[in-house]
């Protein structure tokens, strides 16, 4: 195995960077430029000169971690260093001329997983965690790299493999064609486990929505000023606003932070009927987005009638109804008119040209978010690739409880309780393929 090295702190100027070092050779090459503390099995920290060819470098700090007391599970050595871009690449220079080798992006984690420090799972939360941008996406992914989720996964798993030995043992006497089991018993087994399948993977849509933003639709008339909200909500101007009805055709989707509770806000075409296909089209998306969208802010232009709106949200109760709670009306201009148009809602005044209002609207939106959240269960999923699996583990556990059912012979059940197991494996990596690990480390940078 090589040893391998990376700058892991972001590129640039900084005040300090960190040069990492890790494999068999990792104290060993480092020696060649500096002086090391005496290992232990806590890491041992010193001032030291870092000196390459006998010509002092930088003045830093290093820090040794003997295996398997480290990140890697390899001895590794941290170089904090000067910030200083040439400090810092010749640093990692000297490093390599001394024979160690550039690390790939993720293969610091890489390794970790394969010498059983992380799961693959808790691997991927360490990706999340690097890329978390807000609190609630970060707590998550710390809660996962914790590992409640392992827990709960490795307890699945557990389930699954007691329920195949159950059914093994039958088929070990299969001559003497006995049922060794209450079939009716492991049926209540399987359906356990089943559910709680199901829950895990019904979370993702709570899991999904704080790491990526809770999903918010805009929706409302041409003209209305919806993507002039969208603009005030993030205080740039991403979205093209335009005087011509129906021009926002396309969705714009943008993700913005409030106390901490990200919303992924979706800007839409109208609700308005058209005759025009490409507008048409525009309106088939609205619909999809509102389906999928847990709040929706439904945009009135305060200087037209309130009917006009009574008539959409009857529309939009059609097509899903929203309660109070989600739906947000809002009546913008409101520096064009006198007062509030009397509408039968709650309703919300601004100005999404002033910037009026929307500080309140902000703020309820983050207490409507924060209120659902309250019900968020302890482990969630976040991941599409563990959902996807953990779809094929419901999918095979459909067949064990009707192959239980059904009284078929056990080997055949066996199988489809098998196939469970192998989907389950290949979430938190006990199953995994070199192309599957390939695609998740490659999500890392190098150094990491
Ligand atoms: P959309 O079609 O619903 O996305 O509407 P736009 O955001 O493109 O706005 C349509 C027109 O209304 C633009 O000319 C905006 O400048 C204008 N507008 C939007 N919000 C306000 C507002 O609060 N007050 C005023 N006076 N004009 C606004």
């Amino acid at each position: 195995m090589s040893t391998i090295a990376a700058i892991s702190t972001p590129s640039g100027v900084g005040g300090i960077a960190v040069v990492r070092l890790s494999g068999p050779e990792a104290f060993a090459i480092a020696s060649h430029h500096l002086a090391l503390p005496e290992p232990t099995d806590r890491p041992a920290t010193a001032f030291a000169h870092f000196r390459n060819e006998g010509r002092l470098m930088d003045e830093v700090v290093v820090t040794l971690f003997s295996a398997p007391h480290s990140y890697t599970g390899d001895d590794t050595v941290e170089i904090s260093c000067h910030g200083s871009l040439y400090v810092q690449q010749a640093i990692l220079q000297a490093l390599i001329d001394s024979g160690a080798r550039l690390a790939e992006p993720g293969e610091f984690t890489r390794r970790a997983f394969l010498n059983g420090k992380l799961n693959l799972s808790q691997a991927e939360a360490v990706a999340d965690l690097i890329d978390s941008t807000n609190a609630a996406a970060h707590s998550l992914a710390v809660s996962q790299l914790r590992g409640g989720y392992a827990k709960e996964l490795e307890q699945l798993r557990q389930q699954l493999v007691d329920l195949t030995a159950l059914l093994e043992l039958e088929l070990d006497f299969s001559d003497e064609d006995v049922e060794f089991a209450d079939r009716s018993r492991l049926h209540s087994l399987a359906s356990q486990i089943y559910t709680r399948v199901t829950a895990l993977r019904e979370s993702f849509h709570m899991g999904n929505a704080l790491k990526r933003g809770i999903p918010v639709a805009i929706i409302g008339r041409p003209n209305a000023g919806k993507s002039s909200l969208l603009n005030a909500l993030l205080h740039d101007s991403r979205a093209i606003v335009s005087d011509i009805p129906g021009t926002t055709r396309d969705t714009i989707e943008e993700t913005f932070v409030v106390e901490g509770t990200p919303f992924h806000i979706i800007d839409t075409a109208g609700l308005r009927h058209s005759d025009d296909p490409i507008e048409h089209l525009g309106i088939q998306r609205t619909i999809n987005t509102v389906v999928q969208a847990d709040i929706i802010l439904y945009v009135h232009d305060a200087t037209q009638p309130f009917l006009q709106a009574l008539d959409d949200l009857q529309e939009l109760q059609d097509i899903r109804p929203f309660d109070d709670k989600h739906l947000f009306i809002v009546n913008n201009k409101m520096d064009l008119v006198q007062e509030n148009p009397v509408a039968p809602y709650r309703t919300f005044p601004i100005s999404a040209k002033e910037g009026m209002g929307i500080e309140a609207l902000t703020a309820a939106l983050a207490k409507a978010a924060q209120t659902d959240m309250a019900h968020a269960p302890d482990v969630m999923l976040t991941n599409v690739r563990h959902y996807n699996a953990l779809g094929h583990v419901e999918q095979a556990l459909l067949h064990v409880a009707k192959g239980l059912a059904d009284h078929l012979p056990a080997d055949l059940v066996v199988v489809d309780l098998r196939d469970a197991l192998h989907h389950l494996g290949t979430i938190t990596g006990q199953v995994t393929s070199d192309e599957v690990l390939g695609t998740i480390f490659s999500r890392f940078c190098i150094g990491k």
